[in-house]
């Protein structure tokens, strides 16, 4: 079925086919008349599966054509988890809305709140944010939603995983009345405090489920290295870094340390290489992505801050320098690459510390993993975590008491357990959050 049979408003058909797009993706297929008609909706969506669109076309439509419920304030707002997704998000709506009578804001943290204040001031009728500094704005009040008629919540998961449940809280309070229509996507419906959200915020809501996360994407390879120790693993990024077919790569690091010594080690090696972490400032970040999706750079090193939503098509490769801790994020992070229906490689270095995360990523993907080996950098270790057995203290003939042998097995995944990772949005100082 074409765009022209979804019964948009011209105005916004007329964008569509500046953008090239001929046809709805499925999931916009799915999604756009069910918005149309009013109804509330909760969709799960394979990662680059066009689930922008899929929400911003009926809210468009549903502006265009109904009358303001109240002329102050504002009539959408959509929240993302990060403030490049939300950056994102805003450039595709400003296209939108060129073409119309509505106007629109962006409203994330780290930058000036009195500039924003102005904004706000002008009562622009859409507004894209990240919740906590929404909700910083709301407490001001230098904006009202009472009238609010849509509210859309983009990777909702994401942001209750980075603790902005009780924003999401306030700001379902602060519109709640029956004529606004809500919109919750979620890379997965497998999460508890996704199923309690939807309860709290949608009304008899129809589903959506396009190509689950848990499948294989097909247009990426993905590809596992074990490495022996972290020199084991720069010697392998070297080695793919002299592939010929990049066109630009971002490499998934565990901390910010790494992301900075990484992308000195890459430009070390001659590829052009950039760092982006929650350390930086705001405007340092926007710098930095800015100058990496202008093709100035050719690898961008990072953490999880650029794992989700961001839509850079010229991703041919994506390298997992170490495993992240959640299977989903393993998930978003490859579908970097393979956007729109580009083919893209994935290739993930797997040390002894990653094994208890490449375990979950087995058990997410719901099968197992082919290792590949580079001639010349095959590893000695196998995988697999070291038993009890095996370790330094037990061989150097260290009695084990008796029903202790079950926790030192163990020990590595508790230790994984143990520790912290950064978040998203929120000014500065980065959301740290316990793994589960
Ligand atoms: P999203 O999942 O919204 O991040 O979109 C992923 C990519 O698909 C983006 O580059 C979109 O511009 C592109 N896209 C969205 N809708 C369509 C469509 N109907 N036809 C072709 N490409 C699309």
């Amino acid at each position: 079925m074409p765009f022209n049979d979804l019964s948009l408003d011209p105005r916004l058909l007329r964008s569509v086919q500046h953008l090239g797009f001929v046809k709805p993706t499925e999931i916009q297929h799915e999604a756009i008349p069910a918005v149309m008609v009013g109804r509330d909706l909760i969709v799960s969506s394979q990662t680059g599966s066009g689930k922008t669109l899929a929400y911003l076309l009926p809210m468009m439509q549903r502006l265009l054509k109904s009358r303001p419920l109240s002329k102050r304030d504002a009539r959408a707002l959509i929240l993302a988890p990060t403030r490049e997704l939300a950056k994102q998000v805003y450039a595709q709506l400003r296209l939108f809305v060129s073409n119309t009578p509505l106007t629109s804001a962006l409203i994330v943290g780290g930058e000036n709140f009195n500039d924003q204040e102005k904004l706000l001031k002008r009562q622009p009728n859409i507004i894209v944010a990240t919740p906590g500094r929404f909700v910083d704005h709301l407490e001001h009040k230098s904006v009202f939603i009472n009238g609010l008629e849509m509210l859309i919540l983009d990777e909702a998961d994401r942001m209750l995983d980075l603790g902005f449940m009780p924003q999401l809280t306030v700001i379902n309070k602060a519109a709640d009345h029956r004529l606004r229509q809500t919109l919750l996507f979620s890379a997965t419906l497998d999460h508890a405090e996704v199923d309690e959200l939807a309860l709290a915020l949608l009304k008899n809501p129809h589903r959506v489920a396009v190509g689950s996360s848990h499948q294989q994407h097909q247009d990426i390879s993905q590809q596992f290295y074990l490495a022996d120790h972290l020199t084991h693993k720069e010697a392998l990024l070297q080695h793919f870094l002299q592939q010929s077919d990049i066109k630009q790569l971002i490499i998934f690091t565990a901390t910010r340390e790494d992301a900075q010594r990484l992308a000195l080690l890459c430009e070390q090696l001659g590829r052009s290489a950039v760092g982006l972490s929650g350390k930086l400032t705001q405007s340092s970040r926007n710098a930095v992505m800015q100058a990496f999706a202008t093709g100035k750079h050719q690898v961008l090193v990072t953490t999880d801050l650029a794992s989700r939503g961001l839509d850079l098509l010229q991703v041919s490769h994506v390298i997992n320098f170490d495993l992240p801790k959640h299977a989903e994020e393993y998930v978003h992070r490859i579908g970097r690459t393979g956007r729109a229906g580009a083919k893209g490689q994935a290739i993930s270095l797997v040390g002894p510390k990653d094994v208890p995360a490449l375990t979950r990523i087995e058990a997410f993907l719901r099968q197992p993993t082919d290792f590949s080996v580079v001639e010349g950098l095959a590893a000695k270790f196998d995988g697999k975590l070291k038993t009890a057995a095996e370790t330094p203290i037990a061989k150097a003939g260290k009695k084990t008491a008796p029903g202790k042998t079950k926790a030192k097995t163990t020990k590595p995944v508790q230790k994984a357990k143990a520790q912290f990772f950064e978040g998203g949005d929120d000014g500065l100082a980065p959301v740290r959050r316990k793994q589960k």
